[in-house]
This record gives structure tokens, sequence and C-alpha cells, in this order.
């Protein structure tokens, strides 16, 4: 299907139209253009049956056991994230335990993390295997298959869309849907890769994180901002995730070269580290907030 307008800002005016390559699953080539309002990226004409392209035997955040060398290396800095995101979580929310909605929660180690730590947590995840997996790692918690399942009356201090919100078909009725269920004083965490980053810059189009066609948008701290606008939030920081960058920096340089350069993507990974310094990094953390 094509895709006319841009999510965050309503454009239909593109640039920059470039190609980019499935590698996960198919080797197809997809079109991304760039929104000349705001700059979001948008990957039209997408798929219509979008599920065949998630069938990746390596589509890590729905795994427990990663096997090789990458695998491995994600398991790791989930591991160490989850404790960076509740370190966030708490400060944005100036709670120490309180109700967390996390969206897209895959197999549930943040969730978990939280629950564990006291938080009360529900999750959200279409996929059948993460969810059973997720959901046999939480005690009380509840992981709906759709959001609509969750007890209407319920709301929370925070919800986190750790890398979601890309794969959202429409991220504006998501936010306006998050904030009805968002407690005053609560934090909207959302966590997207940045093709601004100094390693997207460096990989072109090979860079892993542009991951089509299932990103459907590629966001930069301009358009997450017009989206915010769009839909009654504004965003109160930005914080980097510099672990990504490491693990994007390998993939793209497999995608980029055929072979699993690790000093070169080492190098990489540290060069656009110090040159992003803290809000142009591979991927970003938004704390959003409710405008009044
Ligand atoms: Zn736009």
């Amino acid at each position: 299907m094509e895709v006319n307008n841009c999510p965050c800002c309503g454009s239909d005016q593109r640039e920059q139209p470039m190609t980019v390559v499935d590698h996960m699953v198919s080797q197809e080539p997809f079109t991304v253009s760039f929104c000349v309002s705001c700059g979001c990226g948008i990957t039209s004409p997408r798929p219509d049956e979008i599920g065949p392209y998630y069938e990746s035997p390596s589509y890590t955040s729905h795994q427990d056991q990663n096997s090789g060398l990458f695998g491995r290396l994600y398991g790791l800095a989930r591991t160490f994230a989850a404790g960076q995101k509740l370190r966030l979580i708490k400060r944005a929310s100036k709670k120490s335990k309180g109700s967390l909605l996390d969206y897209g929660c895959g197999v549930g180690v943040f969730s978990s993390r939280a629950e564990r730590a006291g938080w009360h947590v529900d999750g959200i995840e279409l996929s059948a295997e993460a969810r059973r997996r997720a959901q046999e790692k939480l005690k009380t918690g509840r992981v709906a298959t759709h959001r609509d399942e969750l007890d209407a009356t319920h709301t929370y201090d925070v919800v986190t869309l750790f890398h979601v919100l890309e794969h959202l078909d429409d991220p504006a009725e998501a936010l306006a849907w998050i904030r009805a269920r968002l407690n005053t004083g609560g934090a909207l965490i959302v966590a997207v890769p940045n093709y601004e980053s100094p390693d997207a810059q460096h990989y072109g189009p090979h860079w892993a994180a542009y991951d089509v066609p299932i990103h459907y948008w590629h966001f930069t701290k301009a358009s997450i901002n017009a989206l915010a606008r769009l839909t009654g939030w504004f965003v109160s920081e930005v914080c980097p995730m510099r672990m990504d960058t490491f693990y994007v920096s390998l993939l793209s340089e497999a995608y980029k070269t055929g072979s699993k350069n690790w000093l070169s993507a080492v190098y990489q990974g540290i060069k656009s580290n110090v040159l992003g310094g803290n809000s142009n990094a591979s991927s970003l953390i938004y704390v959003l907030r409710k405008a009044s």
C-alpha cells in the first residue's frame, strides 16, 4: 500500500527517495523517502501483508535464547538496558513503584525486571510466541494481544514504547489512546532509531535500523516533536541508547560489506557515540508528558 501523508505532521510532500533492502527476511528492495516538513522517513509502498516479513529466525526481540555472536551480544545488551530503563521510569515518574504499561513488550525482559522491582506491569504484545514467554515471566501482570483486552478502567503512571512506534500503523492514534490512560504527572517513554545519528549517516541505506519493511517510519527529533504536538504531548527529555549503536553498527557492517568486520563496526560505534553526544545517538529515548 502507498502511504501519502506524514504520520507526524500530515504533510504529503516528500524528498530524497532512497532504496533500502530488507536484509533480514526477503532481500526485497523498499523505498524510504523523507517528509520535507519534519524529516520523518516513510517506507512506501509497503506490503499489504506484513506478517511474513517478521518471520526471521533472528528477530531477536522475540527470542529468549540468543544464539551466535550477534544474538548473545544482543541478549547481554538487552539485560543491561533493562536496568537502565528501570532507572529511567523511576526518575521520569518520580515513583519507585507504580503502574506500568509496556506496550510492545516482546518476551518481557524489561516487564519482568520492573515487576520484580515492585511495579504493577501490564504488557501488550502481538506476537503469540513472544506474548506467551512474557506472560510466563510475569506473576501478577497481564500480557494482552490487543490493548482493548486490558481493563478499561486501569490507568498507568508510565507507558513505555521501546522500539515499537516505528512498527505501528497509526502512531498518532496510539499516542492519543495512551494519553487517555496515563495518570496526571505520568510519563510516556518512547525509544526509536534515529537516522540522523553519525552511524546512520556513515552506513547510509545499509544502516540496519532502517529495518524495512517492518519499520514503517524513521523518526528524527523534529518528527517526534511534531508528532507530540499533534497528539497533545511535549518532549521533556531526550536520552541516548548507546549500546544500540554497537549492535546496529555490527549488523550494518555486515549488510554493507558482506563480512562481519568487528574492528570497523566497533570503531564506528565509538565514533558515533562520541560525535552524537547525548542527543544524536543511534537510538534515542524520548520522555513525553501531557501538554496542558
Ligand atoms: Zn512530517
